[in-house]
């Protein structure tokens, strides 16, 4: 098959990372005989070096045409660096808003992922962190609290701040519809993650998630409350497979689950809207302090290339390929300095990328 990928390297380590993840992609082309081409394409510090703003219209132009858009980082040391003494508009992280917004992408999805090898980072009791644990979180990324109206106002003397918290029918369905078909292709269950029993918001949530699950009788569908889920993900994180829900939720719950797989240098993410075109990056930022001396961790862009390859592709048996050579290269002891521990093979950005590329 054929595909046009746009890479957006970005800065800090942006591009290390983004040079080994092409180089696993251009192997899974190789193999299974599909063609992808690229384009590289200017977003954050170094677009304002060129251009004097983090994402010019002409580059969202380009992103919105690809298959697909896979990101490294953007953004430099904010304290001392040139690129935020500008207005906030035209700042590194602003480029980041406006491409989400562009390709219009509602659906964010983290995985957590406990490997085996990297157990002893994991925060969690031994006797829960040997069960592992595999999950999605999906969480809906262009409404509720975020997004409704903020005032602060004085009332009789007294400072008043409100915010209001709005879903409507359409948003909740389109993001259901998504985390039923993620599921589809992983082990067929859906937590669906709310407060319905305090906010309105959350019982229109579940009634439409109910709705959207008559479709799918294949996938099954549980419901949460949002303070249990945040004590079942430190509890019993091996429950869990699909996890869905609202902006606010799903930040909060995204950060607790990525925190108890141990380290942000493995940690991938997807945003996906209406269509197959999705963007693809590391959680981790562009991680000035370490860029340009070949140590940082790549693994975090390649799995997200791999989602790529999964969801905005249908790929799903080369994604699996790129994920079993990472677990692969791990098993066999090799590690960058992130996820170092001892009696292990220390290696540097390429050449993990290049381990990981040779057992595709
Ligand atoms: P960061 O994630 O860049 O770094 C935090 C720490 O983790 C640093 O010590 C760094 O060296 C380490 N680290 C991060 N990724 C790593 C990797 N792949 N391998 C090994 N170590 C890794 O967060 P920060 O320092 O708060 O932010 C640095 C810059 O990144 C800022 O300009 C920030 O705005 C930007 N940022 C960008 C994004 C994005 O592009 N999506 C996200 C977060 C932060």
């Amino acid at each position: 098959m054929k595909f046009h990928i746009a890479l957006i390297p970005g800065d800090g380590i942006g591009p290390e990372i983004v040079t080994e993840a092409k180089k696993v992609l251009d192997r899974v082309a190789e193999k299974y005989e599909h063609v992808f081409t690229y384009e590289s394409l200017l977003m954050g510090g170094c677009s304002i070096d060129v251009y004097g703003e983090s994402l010019t219209d002409e580059t969202l132009e380009r992103a919105k045409k690809s298959d697909a858009v896979l990101l490294g980082a953007v953004g430099g040391n904010v304290g001392n660096s040139r690129w935020y003494d500008i207005e906030p508009s035209k700042r590194p992280e602003a480029g980041l808003l406006k491409i989400r917004k562009g390709l219009e992408l509602f659906a964010n999805i983290r995985p957590a992922y406990l490997y085996e090898e990297l157990k002893a980072a994991c925060p969690l009791k031994e006797e829960i962190a040997d069960q592992g644990f595999d999950m999605v979180i999906m969480r809906e990324l262009t409404g509720g609290l975020y997004f409704g109206t903020h005032k602060t106002e004085e009332i009789d003397g007294v400072s008043k701040a409100t915010d209001v918290l709005t879903y409507d029918e359409k948003e909740i369905r389109r993001i259901a519809v998504k985390a039923f078909e993620i599921a589809r292709k992983r082990r067929s269950s859906v937590i669906s993650v709310d407060k319905a029993n305090v906010l309105d918001a959350s019982r229109l949530w579940r009634k439409v998630v109910n709705e959207v699950a008559a479709d799918y009788p294949d996938v099954t569908l549980s419901h949460m409350l949002v303070d249990n889920c945040a004590m079942q993900l430190v509890k019993d994180p091996a429950q869990f497979d699909v996890i869905l829900t609202e902006n606010m939720f799903g930040d909060i719950l995204s950060d607790e689950a990525s925190m108890v797989t141990g380290s942000i240098g493995m940690l991938s993410s997807a945003s996906l809207g209406a269509g197959k075109l999705g963007l693809y990056e590391p959680s981790h930022g562009s991680a000035p302090d370490i860029a340009g001396q070949n140590v940082a961790n790549p693994i975090a862009t390649i799995l997200s290339a791999a989602m790529l390859l999964r969801y905005s592709f249908d790929l799903d048996e080369e994604a699996a390929a790129v994920e079993a050579a990472v677990k692969q290269v791990l098993a066999e002891g090799y590690r960058t300095t992130d996820i170092m521990s001892e009696g292990c093979q220390l290696v540097g950005t390429k050449e993990m990328g290049d381990l990981i590329t040779a057992r595709i």
